[in-house]
């Protein structure tokens, strides 16, 4: 074996073997190798002759054979940014998706209040309740997810970035908030119909099914929340949710039936309808 095999330079070369699995072959291999070597992709760059040992060679071209059967890059490395933060993530939920941020961007527009109080529904990671903790230091946030993995993944990423304003804890939707009336609910709910071809694709693979395939043609949790979160609303507080690009327009029928006004929808980055919004009425 050529000992230029062992070097950062060699060993990048694997990207060739993820051309047919993945759309950054190159990227992949760089965050796989920065990984192991526990060193950010400037590293493999500064330093490209330096070569891995036995133990680190090893598990890096173990980690370059579960990406080539299709596992997220995400999974491989148990970290994904999101925001403007870096997320423990595993296989009990989601890995955030750029997409995502949308719903961050159009909460911290619309909520105009220093000190809002804000729940999460189905925060799988935190993601979008530590990024609006992040952002907004006077807001309470609550963020409630039904898998209980996932609440203590949430928790551990609630600490990794010192978010004292965030809770965490279990409830299937609103069953465990009685009494409780927030500003803002936001929600990422599974929204993908049971057959979409699109799960038998990449990353979806791996992820869990009950955190993106809905009943009801993908709607029943957007449903189930749309009319739920009335009671638990103030008035004038803010109804926010994230959904598949081509929902918008019974997403918007669903929160007016519920009795929301001011409902709306935005354009992700690639220019689909992918939050909708609405206001009960004040
Ligand atoms: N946007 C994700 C996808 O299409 C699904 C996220 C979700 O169901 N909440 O892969």
């Amino acid at each position: 074996m050529k000992t230029s095999e062992h070097t950062i330079a060699g060993l990048l070369q694997g990207a060739a073997m993820l051309e047919s699995v993945s759309d950054s072959p190159r990227l992949d291999v760089e965050l796989l190798l920065g990984h192991v070597l526990g060193q950010t992709r400037a590293y493999l760059y500064t330093w490209p002759e330096r070569k891995l040992n036995d133990d680190q060679v090893h598990a890096y071209k173990e980690l370059l054979e579960r990406r080539r059967g299709g596992e997220p890059i995400a999974y491989l490395t148990g970290l994904q940014d999101f925001w403007s933060l870096s997320l423990e993530v595993n296989t009990s939920t989601l890995i955030p998706r750029p997409e995502t941020e949308l719903l961050v961007e159009t909460s911290l527009e619309l909520i105009d209040l220093q000190d809002a109080r804000v729940l999460d529904l189905g925060t799988g990671t935190g993601a979008v309740a530590l990024a609006l903790a992040k952002e907004r230091p006077g807001w309470e946030v609550l963020a409630v997810d039904v898998v209980l993995e996932a609440v203590a993944l949430a928790e551990r990423n609630r600490c990794r970035h010192g978010l004292d304003n965030v809770s965490v804890m279990d409830s299937n939707w609103f069953a465990g908030l009685a009494g409780r009336r927030f500003d803002l609910i936001v929600s990422n709910p599974p929204y993908i119909e049971p057959d979409d071809p699109h799960l038998l694709q990449g990353d979806v693979r791996f992820e869990p099914r009950s955190a993106l395939v809905a009943k009801n043609r993908g709607f029943s949790a957007l449903e189930t929340i749309a009319s739920g979160a009335p009671a638990y609303l103030k008035a004038g507080g803010w109804l926010l949710l994230e959904h598949g690009f081509d929902q918008a327009k019974t997403v918007r029928a669903l929160l007016r039936a519920s009795g929301f006004v001011e409902v709306a929808s935005r354009r992700d980055n690639q220019g689909h309808e992918r939050v909708s919004h609405g206001r009960k009425p004040g």
